[in-house]
């Protein structure tokens, strides 16, 4: 699996489209974040791929819809999986997608019901993950989530405290049984509704293919000051208007990754973000790809006491400027639709070191929340991919 890094804002450049020399680069499947990917349809994909979308079309209904993108999925890979079996997904499955779908906020709920399919897996290295489909041409022809099954279904399995106890080597990213440690931060998914932990993720998923479909995030690649190694571009200017401009600063370094950088030898900047030397800890969080490379324990107290006093609503929006827009966008669209989300982590002994409902009455955060209010109440945003 490709690393993943900054190279996430190929991904918009990819969007933008600035040159065909560029954009280019982008051939799929390429890991754009932990759970974000685009998938270039091969000859053999893209006819099916068409006549279902065509079927989709015809369909008024989102509950119909739902009845039919949805698809079972036995590759590990987070990516479009082109044996992804349709028709054969138990009623309730889709029972349940259809009344979460109900609970969704507004424009999630409409990205939701013009998506391409929803795979479900039994196995996935992440929690679930966002989609771009292209053609050939490297154009978007679609977009698609994945999740694993028993999320939906409901395991008893608490993924989230499993991923944040990744930060510290205190869980491991292969077991499958998503074991926690009980010396290990716990993470607590607290929202108004019947199922919190399949909302917040569907909406997260949702949030970036928002983004993909509107260009939140963004980066001027032809302003990038050209670096002496091939896999990185330096100083690339970040439009003051863009969301990732808030707490990525207006200028960011961003490795091509399509190229399968090798990791090891990459010559990777020691400040890889502007607020990397102010909050040393945070900045160390590594989630999925840690290599090895995970913060002491005994860092736990003091990593979500940094993290406080920072523009981060929560610990994994500090991976990459998407997973930003995608923590954010779910928390505030959530939020506004009278859900009350609250993502809190505890220490062992069941204290609360960090609650990203007090972190929203962070005065230094007011700035990326009124982005978020002005950005969906734009009523002009995308939610498909067909040309509006
Ligand atoms: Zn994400």
């Amino acid at each position: 699996m490709k690393s993943v890094g900054y190279f996430v804002l190929l991904f918009v450049f990819g969007l933008v489209g600035c040159s065909e020399n560029k954009t280019s680069t982008l051939r799929g499947p390429v890991h754009l974040s932990a759970d974000v990917t685009v998938h270039q349809l091969s000859a053999q994909e893209k006819s099916p791929f068409l006549s279902r979308k065509i079927q989709l079309d015809q369909n008024t209904s989102c509950e119909d819809r739902i009845a039919k993108m949805v698809c079972l999925s036995k590759n590990t890979q987070a990516d479009f999986d082109r044996d992804c079996e349709f028709g054969h997904v138990p009623a309730g499955v889709i029972q349940k997608l259809q009344k979460i779908m109900e609970e969704l906020p507004p424009v999630h709920r409409k990205v939701f019901c013009h998506l391409d399919r929803i795979q479900l897996h039994q196995n996935i290295f992440s929690i679930g993950y966002a989609t771009q489909v292209q053609d050939e041409w490297g154009m978007p022809a679609g977009y698609m989530f994945g999740m694993r099954e028993d999320v939906l279904n409901g395991s008893g399995k608490d993924y989230f405290s499993w991923k944040e106890q990744l930060n510290f080597g205190l869980s491991d990213p292969h077991d499958d049984k998503a074991r926690v440690s009980p010396e290990g931060p716990t993470v607590q998914v607290e929202m108004n509704s019947a199922n919190p932990t399949l909302l917040y993720v569907m909406t997260h998923e949702l949030s970036h293919i928002v983004d993909m479909l509107n260009g939140a995030d963004n980066i001027d690649y032809d302003k990038c000051q050209t670096s002496p190694v091939h896999n990185y571009w330096k100083d690339c200017p970040v439009p003051s208007t863009a969301f990732n401009s808030i707490s990525w600063g207006p200028h960011m370094t961003v490795i091509d990754d399509s190229q399968d950088v090798d990791w090891n030898h990459a010559e990777m900047p020691d400040n890889k973000y502007f607020w990397s030397a102010s909050h040393p800890l945070y900045a160390k969080f590594c989630f999925y790809f840690c290599g090895g490379k995970t913060l002491p324990p005994n860092d736990v107290q003091a990593s979500y006491q940094e993290l406080q006093n920072s523009t981060f609503l929560t610990s994994y929006s500090t991976s990459s400027p998407m997973e930003d827009f995608a923590e954010a966008s779910a928390l505030w669209a959530l939020g506004d639709s009278g859900r009350d989300l609250g993502i809190v982590v505890k220490d062992k002994a069941g204290i609360a070191l960090f609650d990203s409902r007090q972190q929203m009455l962070n005065p230094e955060l007011q700035s990326k929340l009124k982005w978020l209010h002005e950005f969906y109440n734009r009523g002009n945003l995308k939610t498909d991919a067909a040309v509006n």
